[in-house]
């Protein structure tokens, strides 16, 4: 059996202790949240059309995990089968550590390892998983040609049916993984040693418990942090206030004596020991501008696959699939979707500018720049629109709104049952999930969860605009 995986190496690079805690105590992790599950159902799978490119290949992912090992052996024996080419998900294990390889082809005597990425373009990150892969297959003694990252093509266009051959681009990084490997052999027994330790090792929080990811254990750890800890503010750098906090400054008396009483820091503290927000209300009139009944809240839910699906669409592009609009003046809700035929997304665009124009100011909560994808599809380009585009979460960000949450999750739901303490708000992403789903019955319900939270939203902005 296996001590470490890609997965749980990853996790142990971030912190020693997760690894431990997720090898020993995962009974501890945090519920995950709607948000973390949340992905389009539907759309492409990029692993799986990958596995196009090379044809004919033979899948060795085991159907349950004890039968990892017996896969492992599978694989070695299949290396050395001369009428197999191509292996999918090809498994290997190497000082304890096993790797899944997404795709491995026969080159000549050797073999070509290859990991599918879903993005345009490489992070460090995914550099330093392939090296992991590599390190695992040089000790298996495989003979590897190379080891390359294969990733979705920034310049391709769709025209047709997909091209499997322009879609994708490969980039090696053998040369970079090589260099790698001492310190990969280190990390690695390491690690190895952390899982074997009869407790977890003491570890204080830190950054690491968000970057680069936001940790499962978070509730464990943290549980001795109060809800109104300066830990939670974010006018100071975070790596700062975890200094003071490990170096024995853990309540905000004591902290309050380092900070001028004046500044944002101090406003912060007082919101979370009041249990209520903060907001600059000065800059937020400046960053609202003129007052006007005439409002338009806008909801609008768009898609952003890695393989194109509409014909002239790059990858990533954005597809508009559902917008909900809601007049301030009289309540009036207007809904369009086109979830069942994608294709029909050009007409809504048409009744989207039209029903605009009628506003002088248009109001969005989105955590994406909509205003250049307005651009892109013409809606703000025609020369009778002379509203004006608020991204309310930008305006509240930059009117240094803050309370306990929003350090976490600038969401709108955080925001609203703040400023609407008794009220609670589904996650955004029960839209996006049942945008996607292929359960008709689930799509109907997108139109009414939009207009309920164009109706938070609409909320939101009166409350504070008062
Ligand atoms: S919450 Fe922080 S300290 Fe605790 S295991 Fe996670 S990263 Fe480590």
């Amino acid at each position: 059996m296996h001590i470490l995986s890609k997965s749980t190496y990853i996790k142990g690079e971030q912190c020693p202790k997760a690894l431990y805690m997720y090898k020993k105590h995962p009974y501890l992790r945090d519920k995950l949240s709607l948000e973390k599950r949340a992905k389009f159902k539907r759309g492409t799978d990029v692993g799986v059309l990958a596995r196009s490119y090379f044809p004919d290949g033979v899948n060795m992912t085991p159907s349950n995990p004890s039968l990892f090992g017996k896969m492992f052996e599978k694989t070695m024996q299949n290396l050395n089968d001369p009428n197999i080419n191509v292996m999918y998900e090809a498994i290997f294990i190497y000082n304890d550590t096993l790797i899944m390889l997404d795709i491995l082809v026969r080159d000549g005597d050797k073999w070509r390892a290859i990991e599918v990425k879903s993005s345009m373009s490489l992070s460090d990150t995914y550099y330093h998983d392939a090296s992991l892969q590599y390190y695992v297959l040089r000790g298996c003694n495989v003979p590897i040609s190379d080891i390359e990252l294969m990733y979705i093509n920034s310049d391709y266009v769709r025209d047709g049916d997909i091209d499997i051959q322009q879609l994708f681009v490969f980039k090696s990084v053998k040369e970079f993984a090589e260099g790698q490997l001492e310190s990969i052999d280190k990390k690695v027994n390491d690690l190895k040693e952390v899982v074997n330790l009869p407790n977890a090792p003491k570890i204080n929080i830190g950054t690491q418990c968000f970057t680069p990811y936001t940790c499962e254990f978070r509730g464990h750890c943290w549980k001795k942090v109060p809800q109104d800890s300066f830990l939670h503010t974010t006018s100071f750098d975070s790596k700062e206030l975890f200094s003071l906090y490990n170096g024995g400054i853990q309540d905000n008396r004591s902290f309050k004596k380092l900070i001028n009483p004046l500044s944002l820091e101090m406003n912060q503290i007082d919101a979370l020991e009041q249990n209520t927000f903060y907001i600059n209300y000065k800059m937020f009139y400046d960053l609202v501008g003129e007052r006007t009944e005439s409002i338009a809240f806008l909801n609008l839910l768009f898609y952003k696959p890695a393989v194109p699906i509409l014909d002239k669409h790059k990858p990533y592009q954005e597809v508009v699939i559902a917008f909900s609009i809601l007049s301030n003046q009289n309540d009036e809700v207007t809904e369009w979707n086109c979830l069942d035929d994608y294709s029909k997304m050009e007409d809504g665009l048409k009744i989207l500018t039209e029903k605009l124009k009628r506003f002088e100011k248009v109001v969005y909560f989105s955590a994406q720049n909509i205003n250049s994808l307005m651009h892109k599809y013409n809606i703000l380009e025609s020369k009778e629109i002379s509203y004006k585009i608020i991204n309310f979460r930008d305006v509240l960000k930059n009117s240094d709104f803050f309370s306990k949450k929003t350090k976490y999750d600038f969401s709108l739901k955080t925001i609203y049952e703040e400023l609407f303490p008794s009220e609670t708000v589904f996650e955004h992403s029960r839209i996006i999930l049942n945008a996607t789903s292929d359960n008709e019955l689930e799509r109907i319900l997108v139109d009414k969860d939009m207009e309920d939270e164009n109706k938070y939203l609409q909320k939101m902005y009166n409350r504070l605009l008062k």
